[in-house]
């Protein structure tokens, strides 16, 4: 099947479009140069560590 190799051996996937800018975790300070979504102004933003974290946190609920 000429098909096959668009669903199998997909072993690397697709580089996510990261956002690049420059803001502070609004929990530990921390600088973050890229994000994987464009933050909402109004919004604290979280570096990796605390959005784990925070996910860790709802999940455990
Ligand atoms: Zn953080």
């Amino acid at each position: 099947m000429a098909f096959d190799n668009f669903n199998g051996g997909n072993k690397n996937f697709p580089p996510r479009e990261m956002v690049k800018g420059n803001w502070k975790c609004s929990e530990c300070a921390k600088e973050i140069t890229e994000l994987p979504f464009a933050p909402a102004p109004d919004r604290p933003i979280y570096c990796k560590d605390c959005w784990g974290k925070k996910r860790a946190e709802r999940f455990s609920r």
